[in-house]
């Protein structure tokens, strides 16, 4: 297993691919797939032996695993009914958030293990807070990438085609090979107006890969929503690039409210690029313009080597030493229900 996992990699960089969508004045295009406009393709691309090094890096033992709250769902019908906006983190970067009469889910993961197969790959040591048959009518489904901590298929599949599934350029024909058909893809600075919610495909520093073979070939993306004059922001994956976050916050800015990333950065060497850490998820927070921030993508899987209780800890120093408050980007624990305020 130790010795697969990097060949496969080694494999996908050597297969050439094609690139439909090649826009050949945007930089984040490329012609076989897409790419990170501020980071060079050395720093994208993971030798064989980083690989292999990565594999030795010791594993954090199950410890500090925060406490969910099972969500109560009657809670949740009855502000949905009565148009109270809340959100719930259910776990990892799955949150469910209703603002204005209208409901949205990011990155829905359900399944026990985020891997293609459900014996093997990370195992989640916190359930969701909501299991996925309880939860409440979904308008939209904002998808950040492929990765498989991000898109799960078991959970595509019992989530079906009523919700309108919202997807980075090329991730469309893998909804429509699942049976999934309502679906639309965007670029970086597309903007749309579906079901009555304004929405942004913004930028993010990540990469895609789902099989061996289609490294960086499916887009990945940031989202904004605005509703009723509601801001929202989902981060999805990232690492940090201050112009990137810049221009986010000064195009679209304030927003009322942001999930970031906070978990996943260790190691370090292996890690930045891709993954902030808490102290530069506090500057995302503070150069996209966000007045109010939710940790996410961390306390559910063990996908990194930093112990699993730090993320929030190292948030709380890095907001302290910024002089910005505490409860302005805040780790609420899974299931707990947030009312949600519009920003003065
Ligand atoms: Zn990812
Ligand atoms: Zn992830």
């Amino acid at each position: 297993m130790r010795v697969f996992f990097p060949l496969l990699v080694f494999l996908s960089l050597i297969f050439p691919k094609s690139n439909k969508y090649y826009d050949h004045s945007k930089s984040h295009h490329t012609p076989e797939g897409f790419t990170n406009p501020y980071l060079s393709l050395e720093n994208q691309s993971k030798s064989f032996s980083s690989f292999w090094k990565m594999m030795k890096e010791e594993r954090p033992k199950v410890s500090g695993v925060q406490k969910i709250i099972n969500t109560d769902i009657s809670v949740i019908r009855s502000k949905i009914s009565t148009q109270k906006d809340f959100m719930v983190w259910i776990g990892h970067s799955t949150i469910l958030i209703h603002i204005s009469g209208k409901t949205i889910l990011t990155d829905p993961i359900f399944s026990n293990r985020c891997s293609p197969v459900q014996f093997l790959g990370p195992k989640r040591y916190s359930d969701p807070a909501i299991s996925v048959e309880n939860l409440p009518e979904v308008d939209m489904i904002l998808i950040s990438h492929n990765h498989y901590d991000h898109l799960d298929r078991n959970s595509v599949i019992k989530l079906g085609n009523k919700p309108i599934w919202i997807v980075p350029l090329g991730l469309k024909d893998w909804f429509n090979n699942e049976g999934i058909t309502n679906v639309r893809e965007y670029d970086w600075w597309d903007e749309d107006i579906v079901k009555g919610i304004k929405l942004y495909c913004l930028p993010s520093q990540h990469w895609s890969k789902r099989t061996i073979l289609n490294s960086f070939e499916t887009l990945w993306a940031s989202w904004a929503v605005e509703i009723n004059d509601f801001r929202f922001w989902f981060a999805g994956d990232t690492g940090y690039n201050q112009y990137l976050f810049r221009e986010i916050g000064d195009k679209l800015g304030p927003f009322d409210l942001s999930a970031i990333p906070i978990g996943a950065y260790e190691p370090r060497w292996f890690m930045k690029n891709f993954h902030v850490n808490p102290d530069e998820s506090v500057m995302i927070h503070h150069d996209v313009k966000c007045q109010k921030s939710v940790g996410i993508h961390w306390g559910t899987f063990g996908l990194s080597t930093e112990p699993f209780d730090a993320p929030p800890k190292l948030l709380k120093e890095a907001l302290i030493k910024n002089n910005i408050g505490i409860d302005e980007f805040i780790t609420p624990k899974i299931g707990k229900i947030i009312e949600l305020e519009k920003s003065e």
